[in-house]
Formats: structure tokens, sequence, C-alpha cells
């Protein structure tokens, strides 16, 4: 196995100044209607002395019209709809700032939260879809040495409603371009198996089909491979699609670049991913952000293949997204070639996938870090 050229830990190489720490205020979590489920939102609407029925229509103004505002309810009586915007508030996240890349196909939105919190959302166009890219956490506990996100250290878990409102938020913003939001990827800032309860009620919430009824087969969960978690996500009822990021084939490198490895190192990962395709009978992806000189040689791709050779599984290469205080380097074309038809000649199925939004900072965590930035400066 080659040592990699470079793997300077992230915190040595980030400039004093550079991304601001965010103090880590835990406390009061924000609670909002996208919190709750249409049955939560039915013994609310009861407690407060309306019928039953209220709670469906408020469901269907917030999920099928997209409305963002209790005021558009025309059909709901003005008490009722008074009551609720202070029991259960549809203003959890406050839009900041919108910038669009890829001619109108990324739409990258920064929001802040009820506690100043700030978090990004990327909506992103294709052909056959729409797909938004969901932020789980403010900042991230696991520190990968590549990620943006993983430099702030992990600020606080975001509430389900707060992740609800990014997709609510993203539905809106396609319907207005005449499109209909079909996927989601919890891709964004965090890791969703570190804030576990919350991705699950939040997804109960998204997947429901008086709502916003996105399938499960619709929804994937990104994750760094807190096994545990893996183990517990194979016994959830619905079938989401598993993403594990994998970047690199043996624990020294793994270790080197996704700290968590080094609590779960990639047999027992490979064993959790086991039970969960035995389980579910789900096909796994594995995803590799390649950098030049680090994790792209022959020998690794020869290594990587050996390792998931015979699993139900596919393999996404990213090309490494630089972040501007990180050393770590995209490779060429021809390497990133190179590296994906060595995994194919081994019969693994392999993509690679370019990151949306290069020009606006869209992958995890960038945009934010440097809106941190600006913010330390002024
Ligand atoms: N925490 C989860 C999900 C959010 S990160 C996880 O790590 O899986 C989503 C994906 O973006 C992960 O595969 C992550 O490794 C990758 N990623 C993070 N920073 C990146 C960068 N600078 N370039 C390319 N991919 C990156
Ligand atoms: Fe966290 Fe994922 Fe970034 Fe790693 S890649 S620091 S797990 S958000």
């Amino acid at each position: 196995m080659t040592t990699p050229v470079a793997t300077p830990s992230p915190r040595s190489v980030a400039p004093s100044g550079g991304i601001a720490r965010i103090a880590a205020p835990r406390g009061a979590r924000p609670h909002g209607l996208y919190d709750l489920t249409l049955h939560d939102l039915e013994t609310r609407v009861v407690d407060l002395g309306f019928p039953v029925y209220r709670a469906r229509q408020v469901w269907s103004w917030v999920y099928r019209q997209l409305v963002a505002d209790y005021i558009a309810m025309t059909n709901i009586p003005a008490a009722l709809r008074e009551a609720l915007s202070i029991a259960a508030p549809l203003s959890l996240l406050e839009p900041v700032r919108t910038l669009t890349a890829d001619d109108g196909e990324t739409i990258k939105t920064l929001y802040r939260t009820g506690d100043g919190q700030v978090l990004e959302t990327v909506l992103m166009f294709y052909p056959d879809r729409a797909t938004v890219c969901v932020s789980c956490q403010v900042g991230c506990a696991v520190g990968c040495a590549f990620c943006a996100t993983g430099l702030m250290g992990l600020a606080r878990n975001l509430s389900a409603g707060e992740m609800v409102a990014q997709v609510a938020g993203a539905a809106r913003e396609a319907h207005q371009r005449g499109r209909t939001l079909t996927n989601i990827v919890m891709m964004g800032m965090g890791e969703p198996l570190h804030n576990y309860d919350a991705t699950m009620a939040f997804i109960g919430i998204i997947h429901d089909p008086d709502g916003l009824d996105i399938g499960a087969r619709r929804i994937t969960i990104s994750t760094s491979g807190i096994v545990p978690k893996i183990d517990a996500l194979a016994m959830e009822p619905l079938q989401l699609n598993l993403a594990v990021s994998l970047h690199a084939p043996d624990d020294e490198l793994r270790s080197s670049l996704v700290p968590i490895n080094r609590r779960y190192p990639i047999a027992m990962l490979m064993a959790s991913i086991d039970r969960y395709i035995e389980k579910t009978g789900r096909r796994v992806s594995f995803e590799y952000a390649l950098m030049r000189g680090i994790n792209d040689s022959e020998e690794i791709a020869r290594d990587l293949a050996a390792l998931l050779r015979g699993r139900l599984c596919h393999v996404n290469i990213i090309p490494l997204n630089p972040v501007d205080v990180l050393p770590y380097e995209r490779p060429d074309a021809a390497g990133i070639e190179r590296f994906a038809s060595i995994l194919r000649e081994a019969a693994i199925a392999t993509t690679v996938r370019y990151s949306r939004g290069l020009d606006i900072d869209a992958a995890c965590g960038q945009l934010r870090a440097k809106e941190e930035a600006t913010r330390a400066a002024s």
C-alpha cells in the first residue's frame, strides 16, 4: 500500500482567524410546524379548540400548496392561523443569501436559524429530477481532513423541522421554476447518523403521502461510517438509499482522512454494510473524494477494487472540490479516468460525479465557511 504524499491535519493548515469557530449554544431547540407530523398537528389543532379536519387543511397548504406563511391559508379561520403562528411557527429559517450557478441549474441558499446559526442547502436541477442537498447539523464533529464543514467543529444538531424547512424551501423554489422536487440527499453540512433521531423524524415528515410524499427510494443518507447507526438504519421500515463515504481502502490512509475510522475501522464498517445489504437487499453506494497524490494511485484503485469485490455496491468518484485553506487538490481528468477505469475493469460499477456549483462553493460547507470568515473579519 502506498503511503499518502501528504495528509496534514485540517487544524494544522487552517490559518488563524480564517474560519470562525462557533460557540456552541446547545440550549432550547426551535419548534415549529415543520417539526410536527400530521398527527402532532391534529393534536395541536384540537388542543387549540378547533376541529381536527383543520389540521389536514393546514398540512395541505404547507406541503401541497407550499405556502410559507399562515396568512396565505385563506380557508383557515384567522383565530386558528394566529394561534398556530405562535404555537407552531412556520418561520424556522430565514434565507440570508441565494446564489445560482450552472446556468441556473444549481441554487444554493444560505439560511440563518432562530439562534443565529448559519447553514446551507443546495438545489440541483437535472433533466429527469430535482435534488436537494440537505444539512443536518451546523458544522460536524467528524472533522474529515478535506471538508470545509469539518473545519468548523460541531455547533449543534439541526432539528427535524429545520431540515424539513430546507426541503420545503427547495420544493417552493423548484415549483416557481415549473419543476417538482423529487430527490433528497443528506450530503450537506453534518453527519446524519450523529443526529439520528431528528434525521429519522425529518424523513418521516417529508415521506408523508399526504404531504411532500418523497418516496424512501428517493432519499439518500450519506455517512462517514457510524457503524452502530448503520445497523439501526438497517432495521428501519423505510428502505432508504445508503451512501458511505469511504475515500480510502486501508485503515492508515482512511484514518488520516476520515478520523472516525479509528473508532470504526474498515473491517468493522464493511461488516455492518454487509449486514445492511443482507437485511435490506439494497445496493450501497461508496463515495470516494479523489485527491491528487493522496488516494488516487493505481495501486490504491486496485486495493479498492479488491475491498469491494463481490459486494452489492456502486462507487461514486467525486473529484475533490478544493477548499481554500486546505492543501488537497483535484486530480486532472486523465487521472480521474484512470482511477475509474481500474475499478470498472474489476467489474465494480463506477460513476464519476462532478460537484455542482463549483463557482458558488456549493460543496459541503464551503459557502458557509466563507460567510463565517467574512463575519469574523468584519
Ligand atoms: N457527513 C456525511 C454527509 C455530508 S458530506 C458524509 O461524510 O458522508 C457529503 C459528501 O461530500 C461526503 O462523501 C463527503 O466526504 C464529501 N465531501 C466533503 N468535502 C468534500 C470536498 N471538499 N470535495 C469533495 N467531496 C467532499
Ligand atoms: Fe462531517 Fe461529512 Fe464533512 Fe466528514 S465529510 S467532516 S463527516 S460533513
